[in-house]
């Protein structure tokens, strides 16, 4: 048996719920731990501990990822109304993925997964696409009014200092509806400080798109902040003959579909949130999106994009937990430690670690690219006569290719 490979610094692990809960301890007992001496800070974010701490672990679990830089987060449960029953709940907890998010001032940026055998809808993408999505404010912090009669509506600021504008949105003769949102350049200024980080990362081109025609001050305000910004990142985007590239949203959407994909696409908050199902369904399946959260600051808290498959999990619980009745994909899931091992690598100038990192993602190809997939993949392979196998063989699978590759 050769030796594990070692680590200087421990990354900070967040366990979860449900299947992917399963998935976890799966992929480390079989893909990790054989082959690393691995160093974790362990935080459970399974929905009973943070229930335990009153959500406490969370915020400490978030503080760790600023402290060590790398995080690894299973999926966990958002709480709703079914869930205080089903847990017994304190409280209706907040979403981890949330309170983490707003600690690290984050911004996420979703990959999918790519193989030959499936085609995206879009035929010439031939590379994946990542989504950069502005996390806050706009019309997700929005108030509304809804008005009955004629009168009129403004738009009213008081400043600290005495400094009063109005202008008036509407004079109305009936009734009709009112917004009013905002954003804060702090934010938007993180947002651009993460997406110029994660290219130089990830050595792809940032393409980012407003309405600015329209919105004139808020739209460009936009525009002109990731300008600033990217004044501190030129120089090494032309080093790595990067590009920054600022479109409108309408011309973007139609350069979207006529590329090859192999970029970044930064988008405002609702842009992001409905392009992001759009590019995700066209690449294939939820199950094969990777995601990672990337602060301004360089920390990175690396994650599957789907939540804890519910479903699969009822599914075993019915079948007494017998693991052979479930077909769930844990690439996902697997993908987020490949990243979060490799960062960590990078971080530490540990070039067998982000080895390590390569080879296991190369060996989850290797296994696809032979037809050996979970259920929801067998549908979407093309060219290829897919083997459907259960979670646990599948990974099984994966670690027999990833022990012939490490020798
Ligand atoms: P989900 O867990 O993503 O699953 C929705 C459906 O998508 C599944 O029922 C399954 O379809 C398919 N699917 C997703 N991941 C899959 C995988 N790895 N392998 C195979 N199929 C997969 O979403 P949900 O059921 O709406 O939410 C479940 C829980 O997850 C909720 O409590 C929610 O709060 C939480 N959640 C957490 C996160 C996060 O932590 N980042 C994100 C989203 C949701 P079939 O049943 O048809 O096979
Ligand atoms: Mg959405």
């Amino acid at each position: 048996m050769k030796e594990k490979i070692q680590m200087t610094t421990p990354l900070v692990e967040m366990d979860g719920d449900e299947m992917t809960r399963i998935l976890w301890k799966m992929i480390k007992d079989e893909l990790i731990l054989p082959f690393v001496d691995l160093k974790t800070e362990y935080y459970d974010l399974g929905l009973v501990k943070r229930d335990e701490t009153r959500d406490q672990i969370t915020i400490e679990s978030a503080e760790a990822t600023k402290k060590y830089g790398v995080a690894v987060k299973c999926a966990t449960i958002t709480p709703n109304a079914q869930r205080m029953t089903e847990y017994n709940l304190h409280e209706m907890w907040k979403s981890p993925n949330g309170t983490i998010r707003s600690i690290l001032d984050g911004t996420v940026f979703r990959t999918p997964i790519t193989i030959p055998s499936i085609k995206p809808a879009v035929k010439n993408w031939e590379l994946p696409i990542t989504i950069a999505r502005h996390a806050y404010g706009d019309v997700y912090k929005s108030v509304e009014l809804r008005v009955d009669e004629p009168g009129v509506a403004k738009l009213v600021f008081d400043g600290e200092s005495g400094k009063h504008e109005e202008v008036v949105i509407q004079n109305f003769k009936g009734a009709g509806v009112l917004q009013g949102m905002h954003n804060l350049d702090k934010s938007i200024r993180s947002f651009a400080h993460s997406c110029f980080k994660f290219a130089l990362d990830s050595h792809q081109d940032v393409w980012f798109s407003t309405k600015d025609t329209i919105s004139k001050k808020y739209d460009a305000q936009f525009k002109v902040i990731f300008e600033e910004v990217f004044e501190e990142y030129k120089a090494e985007f032309e080093k790595q003959g990067l590009e920054y590239f600022y479109t409108l949203i309408d011309d973007a959407v139609a350069r979207v579909i006529r590329s090859k994909g192999g970029y970044i696409w930064a988008c405002k908050n609702y842009d992001g949130d409905v392009m992001s199902d759009m590019v995700s369904t066209a690449f294939g399946s939820l199950a094969m999106m990777t995601s990672v959260l990337v602060s301004p600051d360089g920390n990175y808290e690396y994650e599957a994009a789907h939540g804890t498959v519910t479903r699969h999990y009822y599914r075993y619980l019915e079948n007494n937990k017998d693991i052979s009745v479930t077909s769930t994909n844990p690439m996902a899931t697997i993908f987020a430690w490949s990243g979060a091992l490799r960062k960590r690598g990078e971080k530490d100038g540990n070039k067998e670690l982000q080895n390590f990192g390569d080879q296991l993602e190369a060996a989850c190809f290797d296994t696809l690219n032979e037809g050996i997939c979970t259920k929801d993949l067998v549908n979407l392979m093309e060219g290829i006569t897919p083997k459907a196998v259960n979670s646990a063989e599948f990974i099984g699978a994966i670690r027999e290719r990833l022990e012939k590759r490490l020798g």
